[in-house]
C-alpha cells in the first residue's frame, strides 16, 4: 500500500469510522489525489461521496461540489459537519446575506467543501467569488444531468464546463453518476470537458436488496400492499404509484388500517409536499406513497422496502427508484407488482405521446424508438425467468457488450487511462450460492413457472440469419408468421427457410421471446432511427444442440412473505440479530430520535441503522469500544458517544431482569 493510500485509509477510519474502502473508492480517491480527472459510475448507495470528500479533506484549497438537489446538499453538509469537516452550501433558498457569509468564509479558507447548485455558477456574484477563491477541485454530482439522453437533463449543467474554463487555474474535475449507458458517459466526458479522465465503473448489483417481481391483477395490488405494510410496521418504505390519484387513494387506504402513510406528488401544494417529505425523513411517517416526482432529493438511508404498484417506463427508472431501498447496506426489499394491462398502458402511452414540438418528425421518431427500447428493458425484467440480480448486472453491462462476468466492467469511453475496478464477490451477486442461484430474488427462490420457448427462440435466430441481420423486429415477426404483405413478397422473403415457421404463434409471444433474447444477449438491437436486430454476444448459444430457452409464465398470485430472502448483507457478515440485540437496537433508536430532535436533523444524519445494529451487537461502553463500531469516527464519538454508552450501560445493568 502506498503512503497516500495509507493516509486515505486513515482518514476513512478517523472521520467516517469505516475500516475499509468499498469497490471503486480507493481507486477514485487515489486518482483524484494524483491530480487526474475522473468519472465514477457507481450505483446508488455505493458510496460516491467518500470518493471526493476524502481527497478534499486531504488537500489544501477549496473543493467545489456541484449538486442539483438542495435537500441532498443539505444532508451532505450536515453529515460532513457532524464528522467534523467544515462544509457549507450556497443555493437559491438562502438570502443574499446568508450567501455572502458562506462565500466570505470560503474565501478565507474556512471551508473544505462548498456545495453549489449549477444555477449558482452562472451568477455574477459567484463568478466574482470564484475568480478570487483557491478552488482546487470541482466535483460534479449526478453528472448524467448534463446529457439530453438521460432522464434528468438540466440545461444548467451545460454551463459547468464554461465555468471551469473561466477559473484562473483549471482545477481537477471529478464527475459522478449512477447512470450507466455508454452514450450518457460519452456526453459527460465531452460536455463537462474532462481531460483524459480515469473512468471507474463498479458493479451495478445491489446485493443487499431482495428483488421481487410479482404478477398480480390490478385489483389485488392494494390489498397485497396494505398487508405487507402491516407486517412491517417498524420499517420505513416507499410505494410508487403511476398516477397522483392512486397515491392519494392508497395513502388513505393505509391510513384507514392505522398506518401513518403520507401521499406525495407534483400536484400537491409545496408546503404539503415539504411536510410529507419531512415526516418521512424523520421517521414520523414510516411510509410515503408517491409518484416518481418523489425521491430525487431523498437520501434517507434506512428505507427498508420500495414497492412499485405499477411498472415504470424504463429499467433505468426502476433501478433508480427501487435503489432508494437499503442505501445503508442493510437487507431491504424491492417489490415490483405488474400485469399485462400495465404493459399495454405503457405501450399505449408511448404511441400516443405527441412528443416535443421543438423536435422534427424524424427526431421525434428517434426519441420514440429509444423510449420503446427502454420500455423493452423493463418488460424483460418483469418476464425473465432468470435471476433478477443477474438481469440487473447484465442490463447495464449490455450497454457495452463486454461483460466481464463479475458485474464490473471497463469504462468504454475511449481514453488511455481507464480503469477496471474489482468487485469483491466473484459470483453473480454478493449472496451467490453453488447452484447458480443468488438466493436473494424471487426467481431464484423458485416459485416461478416457466414456459419452454426453445423452438420459438431457435426460429427467431434462424430468421435473423435468413435476413442477413439486416431488418427490424416488425419484419422478423412478419416473416415468421408467414405474412402476405406486399413488400415482403416483392423481396421474395416468402422463399426464406424461416418463412411461416411460427405461423401458429401469436405476434405478442414472438415479440416477448425476441425482447428477452435481446436482454439475454442472444440478439442485439442497433441504435438509430430504424433499429436492426442482429446477433448478440451470446448468439452462438441458440445454435447449440442442447439449447434450451424459457420465459416466465404469467404466473398466479403469490402471498407476501414476512422474512427477507437474504439475511447475509453485502459483506456476508450479518448474523441474524438475537432478541437481545433487537431490543437494544430499539432503545438505541429512541436515543437517536432524541438526539435528532435536539439538533433538528434527520435521525440518519446522527447514525445509520447499520451503525446502530453494529452498536447493539457490540454493546460498547468505553470510548475504544465505541470507536470500533462501524460508522463511528472521532467526531461522532465526541458528539454522541456519551448518550449512547449511557443507554447501553443501563441496558446491560438491567441484564439481570432480562433473565440473562
Ligand atoms: P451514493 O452517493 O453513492 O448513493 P453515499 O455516498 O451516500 O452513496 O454512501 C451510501 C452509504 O454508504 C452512506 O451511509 C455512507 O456513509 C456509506 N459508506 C460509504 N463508504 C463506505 C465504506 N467504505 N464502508 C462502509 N460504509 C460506507
Ligand atoms: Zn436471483
Amino acid at each position: 500500500m502506498t503512503q497516500s493510500e495509507q493516509s486515505a485509509l486513515a482518514v476513512l477510519k478517523r472521520y467516517y469510522g469505516y475500516d475499509s474502502f468499498r469497490p471503486g473508492q480507493q481507486d477514485l480517491v487515489g486518482r483524484i489525489l494524483a491530480g487526474r480527472d475522473v468519472l465514477g459510475v457507481m450505483p446508488t448507495g455505493a458510496g460516491k461521496s467518500v470518493c471526493y470528500q476524502i481527497p478534499a479533506i486531504m488537500s489544501s484549497g477549496l473543493s467545489l461540489v456541484v449538486s442539483p438537489l438542495i435537500s441532498l446538499m443539505r444532508d451532505q453538509v450536515d453529515s460532513l459537519n457532524d464528522i467534523g469537516i467544515p462544509a457549507a452550501f450556497v443555493n437559491g433558498t438562502q438570502s443574499v446575506d446568508e450567501q455572502s457569509t458562506v462565500l466570505a468564509q470560503a474565501l478565507h479558507g474556512g471551508l473544505t467543501l462548498l456545495y453549489v447548485t449549477p444555477e449558482r455558477l452562472e451568477t455574477e456574484r459567484f463568478r466574482r467569488f470564484s475568480a478570487g477563491a483557491a478552488i482546487s477541485s470541482v466535483t460534479v454530482d449526478e453528472a448524467h444531468c448534463v446529457s439530453q439522453w438521460g432522464q434528468d437533463f438540466r440545461s444548467s449543467y451545460l454551463a459547468i464546463a464554461e465555468f471551469i474554463g473561466s477559473l484562473p487555474h483549471r482545477p481537477e474535475v471529478a464527475a459522478f453518476t449512477a447512470t450507466a449507458t455508454e452514450r450518457v458517459r460519452r456526453d459527460i466526458v465531452r460536455l463537462l470537458g474532462l481531460r483524459s479522465p480515469c473512468v471507474t465503473v463498479t458493479g451495478f448489483d445491489r446485493p443487499n436488496l431482495f428483488l421481487d417481481v410479482i404478477n398480480m391483477p390490478t385489483k389485488a395490488k392494494n390489498r397485497w400492499i396494505s398487508r405487507y405494510v402491516a407486517e412491517h410496521r417498524e420499517d420505513s418504505g416507499i410505494i410508487y404509484c403511476a398516477t397522483r390519484k392512486e397515491t392519494e387513494a392508497l395513502a388513505a387506504w393505509l391510513q384507514d388500517t392505522g398506518v401513518r402513510a403520507v401521499a406525495y406528488h407534483g400536484g400537491l401544494p409545496a408546503e404539503v409536499r415539504d411536510r410529507a417529505q419531512r415526516e418521512f425523513v424523520t421517521d414520523e411517517a414510516p411510509v410515503v406513497v408517491a409518484t416518481n416526482a418523489f425521491g430525487m432529493g431523498i437520501d434517507k438511508s434506512n428505507v427498508r422496502y420500495v414497492i412499485h404498484h405499477n411498472m415504470p417506463q424504463s429499467f433505468e427508472a426502476y433501478y433508480q427508484e427501487a435503489g432508494r431501498a437499503g442505501r445503508d447496506g442493510e437487507p431491504s426489499r424491492c417489490t415490483l407488482l405488474w400485469n399485462d394491462a400495465d404493459i399495454m398502458t405503457r405501450l399505449r402511452l408511448l404511441e400516443s405521446d405527441s412528443g416535443n414540438d421543438r423536435l422534427t418528425a424524424e427526431e421525434q421518431e428517434v426519441v420514440k424508438i429509444s423510449k420503446r427500447h427502454l420500455l423493452d428493458g423493463m418488460i424483460g425484467y418483469c418476464r425473465t425467468a432468470g435471476c433478477l440480480h443477474r438481469y440487473m448486472t447484465r442490463y447495464f453491462s449490455d450497454c457495452d457488450g463486454d461483460e466481464s462476468g463479475d458485474g464490473t466492467r471497463n469504462g468504454s469511453v475511449p481514453d488511455e487511462g481507464r480503469r477496471l475496478t474489482g468487485h469483491p464477490q466473484p459470483g453473480r451477486t454478493g449472496t451467490g450460492t453453488h447452484d447458480g442461484t443468488c438466493g436473494n430474488c424471487s426467481n431464484c427462490e423458485g416459485t416461478v413457472e416457466s414456459v419452454d420457448v426453445t423452438g420459438i427462440a431457435r426460429a427467431i435466430s434462424i430468421c435473423v440469419h435468413d435476413l442477413d441481420q439486416g431488418f427490424g423486429m416488425g419484419k422478423i415477426v412478419a416473416v415468421l408468421r408467414g405474412s402476405k404483405a406486399q413488400d415482403l413478397l416483392q423481396r421474395r422473403m416468402d422463399a426464406l427457410a424461416s418463412y411461416g415457421a411460427l405461423k401458429d404463434v401469436p405476434d405478442a409471444r414472438i415479440r416477448d421471446v425476441l425482447t428477452q433474447m435481446i436482454t439475454d444477449g442472444l440478439l442485439h438491437v442497433t441504435e438509430g432511427r430504424l433499429p436492426i436486430i442482429q446477433f448478440g454476444v451470446d448468439a452462438a448459444r441458440a445454435a447449440r444442440q442442447d439449447f434450451h430457452y424459457e420465459i416466465k409464465r404469467v404466473s398466479h398470485m403469490r402471498g407476501s412473505r414476512t422474512v427477507y430472502g437474504g439475511e447475509p448483507g453485502a459483506d456476508g457478515s450479518h448474523d441474524i440479530p438475537t432478541d437481545r440485540e433487537s431490543e437494544l437496537f430499539e432503545r438505541l433508536r429512541a436515543v437517536r430520535r432524541g438526539i435528532a430532535t435536539d439538533i433538528g436533523k434527520p435521525p440518519y444524519i446522527v447514525f445509520s441503522d447499520k451503525t446502530l445494529r453494529d452498536m447493539a451487537r457490540i454493546e460498547p461502553v468505553t470510548a475504544d469500544q465505541f470507536l470500533s463500531v462501524n460508522g463511528v469516527g472521532d467526531n461522532k464519538l465526541n458528539l454522541y458517544g456519551k448518550r449512547f454508552m449511557q443507554a447501553i450501560a443501563s441496558y446491560v445493568s438491567e441484564g439481570v431482569s432480562h433473565g440473562r
